[in-house]
């Protein structure tokens, strides 16, 4: 079967492929169907955050998937009530509102700082988000999304939207001087805009004047959320209090499952009937969610991440040390990793490929950029295995430059 082929013909093309059929997973490893293994430092996006066929998850879809798949909102969905009430008491007092994806928890978000600004707002109005942003596809998120390529062709909703810069303090007071924000949303680490980590200090002064102002905090942890970072939400490393927490990716251990966390000023604002949708919270979705839960509440668990997330730095820090001229701008948190690189968006592509030829899959983002987004059950070996791999291919290309 010419599967290539049949993609061009019947699926509307919204994202390159590389040039593999994915067989199997398991572990830290895909297989494709000829068997080769490719050490899996994408996850789906930061979906696999255990990897693959994790022994946890297996069991949990075996128990929820011989149970019930679907029931809908009409019923108490008991999977869907244990991950809102684990995920709370790791975070903020509140109350969760679970969607199917990222972009609908984005969406979720600008509904409920809308509906705050009708109830409690005084007057306050639209959301602060950073340059370079990414919050999600549909057209709400879309207008919060702050990359020219993913907004210009598309309409866009009405509401007030303000751009700022990454760590621009002032920036952020001139606005609240002329305007009156309802809020600010920010992703910690951005992650399509580059794999860019906000300072504590930024994330603690913006933190500050919301609190000044009266404007709510709102964080996006879509990507550096369930442990990506090493905490749980990358926030937490910065002591703040956000109002809003969205999650998704990683949060369904692998099946859809996203949503808001809603701090008490916002966790009432919703009424029966303001909104909803049928899939959410998928049961299934939330036993896999428990299941992760269940791993990153295990201490040895955490001790290995936090040990191997240190591993990965120093490892990365020492080849910076060796390949300066290569690794100049090195950066990011915990499992999540931007290597800009300064060579051509093909030269980009090429090395991709080659480390696919060689049993790497990184991901490629602002067309230069590699980053890395392992599982967290990633290993010391699996750390070796790619540096080495990566350095071979980054000496092959300063020895054609030079
Ligand atoms: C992936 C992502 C989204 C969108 O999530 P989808 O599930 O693709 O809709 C939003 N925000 C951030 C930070 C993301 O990484």
């Amino acid at each position: 079967m010419d599967w290539r082929s049949l993609d061009e013909q019947y699926i509307i093309s919204t994202y390159k492929r590389l040039p593999i059929a994915i067989a199997k997973g398991e572990g830290n490893y895909l297989y494709d169907t000829t068997g080769k293994s490719y050490l899996d430092l994408f996850t789906g996006l930061a979906v696999n955050v255990l990897g693959h066929s994790h022994p946890k998850i297996v069991e949990a879809l075996k128990e929820q998937g011989t149970q019930f798949l679907h029931i809908s909102n009409i019923f108490l969905n008991q999977p869907a009530i244990k991950l809102a009430k684990r995920l709370v008491d790791a975070t903020i007092p509140g109350k969760v509102f679970f969607s199917n994806s990222g972009a609908e928890a984005t969406e979720a978000a600008i509904k409920l700082i809308h509906k705050w600004s009708k109830t409690d707002g005084a007057g306050r109005d639209g959301i602060v988000v950073l340059r370079n942003s990414f919050h999600g596809r549909t057209l709400g998120a879309v207008r919060l999304t702050r990359q020219a390529h993913v907004y210009q062709d598309f309409p866009q909703p009405s509401f007030p939207v303000y751009e700022l810069e990454v760590e621009d303090m002032d920036g952020l007071r001139a606005i609240c001087k002329n305007e009156k924000p309802a809020a600010v949303l920010m992703e910690p680490v951005l992650g399509s805009g580059g794999v860019i980590p906000l300072s504590e200090d930024f994330l603690r002064d913006v933190a500050a004047v919301c609190q000044e102002e009266g404007m709510l905090l709102a964080m996006d942890e879509i990507q550096t959320g369930m442990g990506r970072t090493g905490k749980l939400f990358a926030y937490q490393h910065a002591g703040i209090t956000p109002d809003l927490i969205l999650f998704a990716k990683g949060v369904g251990g692998g099946l859809p499952l996203g949503g808001v966390i809603a701090g008490p000023r916002l966790m009432n604002q919703f009424k029966p009937g303001d909104h909803g949708t049928t899939f959410a919270p998928s049961p299934l979705s939330a036993a896999l969610g428990n299941a992760v839960m269940d791993e990153w509440t295990d201490p040895a668990f955490a001790s290995h991440v936090e040990e191997v997330i240190e591993y990965l730095w120093s490892s990365l820090v020492s080849l910076q040390e060796r390949l300066p001229e290569q690794l100049q701008a090195l950066r990011g948190k915990g499992m999540m990793v931007g290597i800009p690189l300064s060579v051509s968006p093909e030269e980009a592509s090429r090395l991709q490929q080659n480390l696919l030829e060689d049993g790497i899959l990184v991901d490629i983002t602002q067309k230069t950029i590699v980053r890395l987004l392992p599982p967290l059950t990633l290993t010391k070996e699996d750390v070796d295995f790619f540096l080495g791999v990566f350095t071979r291919h980054l000496n092959a290309i300063s020895a054609k430059e030079a």
